[in-house]
């Protein structure tokens, strides 16, 4: 489990709370049927700047706000007002590092029965401090899982739901009780989806490969984060096909990203090593990159980081 501590404010009921006073009901709908749709937003603290830039804030509330018509969420808060009060958030945690947002829209109604139309939404936001939550350095040994990923006709893996991370959790946990530190979900066809929470991308002679946005997947902004960078700061070539379990062994790199992994570079797959098993050079390169891209530091993306400081 990632290490966190909660920042101090909250945001519940159209209010911004102590964080401990931000309690929900055990009857909550949401609670109860898993109907919730959230996003997971980095903020890096940049020393020099004395700042905190969320990265793509924008695009997280859009796939947010994009994703309330699966769900039928109707909340009074409109895309503009969400990113406000993600940043305001953060602003009054007054934090000077690394932190996470959790934007979290949910079946607010005490009510029974699954449904989405006709049961009241809200939002509520938090915030915590968070470092690395996968290692990025070494290379992760990572399984495919026994668990296939859910499909999208069953649980929207295109939105972010709260309910389908059940999905994410029997694979991490089995990947992590197997002494592995990740795990591959392919799905019912057998081809490769993504990790518990993150994209993934093999790399074969030079050419980024990753699974196309109907494969059961979250389209991670992260992913659509390092297509753009690989191709305009390396001019690489990113195709976006089904990839075989067995292209996994064979690949010369292999890594994966998210808002959470950021960019992990993925030494082994059940037991083969990838290439010589250390990570690879492209991975390294896109890795380096994207760690300045999201302090602040490419002045070409600087429009993804909103500082959270005036
Ligand atoms: N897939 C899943 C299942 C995830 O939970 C995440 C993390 N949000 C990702 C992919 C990566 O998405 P993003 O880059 O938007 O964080």
């Amino acid at each position: 489990m990632a290490k966190m501590h909660p920042g101090e404010i909250a945001y519940f009921e159209g209010d911004f709370v102590p964080v401990g006073d931000a309690r929900l009901s055990v009857m909550t709908h949401a609670f109860n049927y898993g109907t919730a749709l959230f996003e997971g937003i980095r903020g890096y603290y940049n020393v020099e700047e004395d700042n905190v830039f969320i990265f793509r804030l924008q695009e997280h509330v859009d796939r947010l706000v994009r994703n309330f018509n699966i769900l039928c969420m109707e909340i009074p808060e409109d895309a503009a007002r969400i990113e406000e009060i993600c940043l305001e958030v953060a602003r009054r945690s007054a934090l000077r590092e690394d932190v996470y947002l959790r934007p979290i829209c949910y079946k607010s109604e005490l009510s029974l029965g699954p449904a989405v139309r006709g049961v009241s939404s809200a939002l509520c936001c938090y915030l915590i401090t968070l470092g690395d939550y996968v290692d990025t350095n070494d290379g992760l040994d990572v399984a495919v899982s026994s668990w296939r990923r859910l499909s999208d006709n069953a649980i929207p893996t295109r939105a972010k739901t709260t309910g389908s991370y059940i999905n994410s959790s029997l694979a991490a946990t089995e990947a992590k009780q197997s002494g592995f530190h990740e795990a591959i979900f392919l799905r019912e066809d057998g081809t490769v989806a993504e990790g518990s929470a993150m994209n993934i991308f093999v790399i074969q002679e030079d050419k980024l490969i990753t699974p196309p946005p109907n494969a059961d997947i979250l389209v991670g902004i992260t992913r659509n984060t390092i297509m753009q960078l690989a191709q305009e700061q390396f001019g690489l070539q990113v195709v976006e096909r089904p990839i075989a379990r067995t292209e996994l062994y064979i690949s010369d790199e292999v890594f994966f990203c998210g808002t959470g992994a950021q960019v992990a570079p993925i030494r082994s797959v059940d037991r083969r090593l990838i290439g010589n098993g250390k990570p690879g050079g492209i991975t390294r390169k896109l890795q380096k990159i994207y760690f300045d891209v999201v302090q602040g530091k490419v002045a070409e993306y600087r429009d993804w980081c909103t500082p959270v400081y005036s």
